[in-house]
């Protein structure tokens, strides 16, 4: 018998696992990789919990003025095991968490096996459970059956197998003497004034015609990442085909695409451009802004090279590149509650990659929150929520309503996710991510405190 059920022992599951069991909670925690049937993903090459699948950086460990560092930082205040066997694991890259993920795993591993409250099935999970207090950790590359199960608890509009990623820039690095705020035609949706916007809700970068023939070659032209043998048969699903390949079927494809100048006056000219790319807003907070349509699988110092060429863009900053993946992550903006849990099924939690949150440490993170939830919920306390200037808080609230359910799409931690810093002074932007991390840390301290989840 054990109190819970968490099905995956990646990132997230054994992180979960480790916040329940040194609770003195009773976790079953079952991985498909490692059992008698020899199951792997395409992307996994061994049997290790915690496999790290690609490369050995938990990135950044600078906790003043970064914001997966900060995670780090709020994670290591929770006794995250992830942390700790990061630490033991450690090998030598500058102010990178890097590690060695033999050794990484085999911590995590042996913390988890040699821990009374944990048992370890090597077995593979096909549907989700009918009852008992369930966390889903199975990630990016879920095997196929849960996957349907999954479907078809959720809808299957609401549950996506590939990602289709447009870059984000921050709304502070876009020139705003070059691009101006215009819905088409002038027409502000009535569904947008209702949320208090004055209708003009998108950014418009103009382009004349030498700049976006100048634009389209080098998207051609510039670097690719290729698709992954298991990836190889991607479907370029309507509305979400890379801008490069559509760049590829004509000259005039993406002037009549993504890039459609008509119904948007340049009030420098009072006339249309000849192509427009234009960018959305992607968080309450008005800090991120998408570039609607640009998927792509250019590299990343590609994507910084071409996509600053785009008058108006010519010094953004990205908070995530685009991209295209294999990915299993759930709509969770309007599947989830608060606490991680699918509003139709509240004793399942998901946690780690499938809820959209993207990268080692963020899967890690959210899987730390659905133990500490889980736990809360075992004891018969209230949770509280961590306040949304944390690193934590600000993931939480993206993953669980903050973010544009109808573009939702899988994201690292950034300050973007923030609650901007409202001050009477401007702050200068080198100081800007050092204020972030400190208002986080002060915020951090009485919310351990009040919840007793600290260590
Ligand atoms: P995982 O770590 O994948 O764990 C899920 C576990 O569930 C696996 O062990 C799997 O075997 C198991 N499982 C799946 N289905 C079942 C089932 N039905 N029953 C039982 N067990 C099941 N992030 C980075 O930060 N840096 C990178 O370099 C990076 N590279 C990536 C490369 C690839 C190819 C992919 C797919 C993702 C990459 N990511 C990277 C993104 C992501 O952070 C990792 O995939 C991360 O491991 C996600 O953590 P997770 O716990 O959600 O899922």
């Amino acid at each position: 018998t054990h109190d819970v059920h968490i099905i995956g022992g990646g990132l997230a599951g054994t992180e979960a696992a480790w916040q329940l069991a040194r609770r003195g909670y009773k976790v079953r925690l079952s991985e498909m990789r490692g059992g008698a049937a020899g199951e792997r993903s395409p992307a996994h090459q061994g049997d290790g919990l915690a496999e790290l699948v690609c490369s050995n950086s938990l990135r950044s460990d600078d906790d003043t003025a970064n914001a997966v560092g900060l995670l780090h930082y709020e994670m290591r205040q929770m006794d995250s095991l992830i942390m700790h066997a990061a630490a033991k694991a450690r090998v030598p890259a500058g102010s990178a968490l890097a590690v060695d993920r033999d050794v990484f795993s085999r911590e995590i591993e042996n913390a988890l096996t040699s821990h009374d409250n944990l048992t370890l099935c090597r077995e593979r999970v096909d549907t989700l459970p009918a009852a008992g207090l369930t966390i889903v950790a199975t990630g990016p590359l879920t095997a196929e059956s849960l996957a349907q199960s999954i479907g078809a608890a959720t809808g299957a509009d609401s549950l996506a197998f590939f990602d289709a990623i447009a870059p984000i820039v921050y709304h502070e690095s876009i020139n705003m003497d070059v691009a101006w705020r215009a819905a088409r035609w002038d027409k502000g949706a009535e569904a947008s004034i209702a949320l208090g916007s004055d209708g003009k809700d998108y950014i418009n970068c103009p382009m004349n015609k030498a700049e976006y023939l100048a634009f389209r070659e080098e998207l051609l032209a510039g670097e690719k990442t290729v698709f992954k043998q298991w990836e190889a048969n991607t479907p370029y699903f309507d509305g979400c085909m890379p801008i490069e390949v559509m760049a590829e079927r004509g000259e005039d494809t993406l002037r009549f695409g993504p890039m459609k100048p008509v119904g948007l006056d340049d009030p420098r000219t009072g006339r249309w451009p000849y192509a427009v790319v234009q960018l959305r807003q992607d968080n309450v907070h008005g800090t991120l802004w998408n570039i609607v349509g640009f998927q792509t699988k250019l590299k990343y110092a590609e994507q910084q090279r071409v996509f600053r060429m785009i008058p108006g863009l010519e010094n953004a900053e990205f908070a995530r590149f685009g991209g295209l993946h294999r990915n299993t992550f759930l709509n969770s903006p309007t599947l989830l509650d608060r606490q991680l849990r699918l509003k139709s099924s509240p004793h399942i939690r998901f946690a780690g990659q499938i809820t959209g949150c993207e990268g080692y440490v963020e899967s890690a993170s959210v899987g730390l929150l659905a133990g500490v939830m889980t736990a809360c919920e075992l004891a018969g306390r209230d949770w509280i929520d961590p306040p949304r200037s944390t690193a934590l808080g600000a993931l939480l609230a993206h993953i669980t309503g903050d973010a544009e359910a109808e573009t939702y799409q899988p994201m690292n931690i950034n300050f973007g996710l923030f609650p901007p810093i409202v001050t009477e002074k401007k702050i200068k932007k080198a100081d800007r991510k050092l204020v972030y991390t400190s208002r986080a840390k002060e915020d951090l301290a009485p919310w351990l405190a009040a919840t007793g989840l600290g260590v």
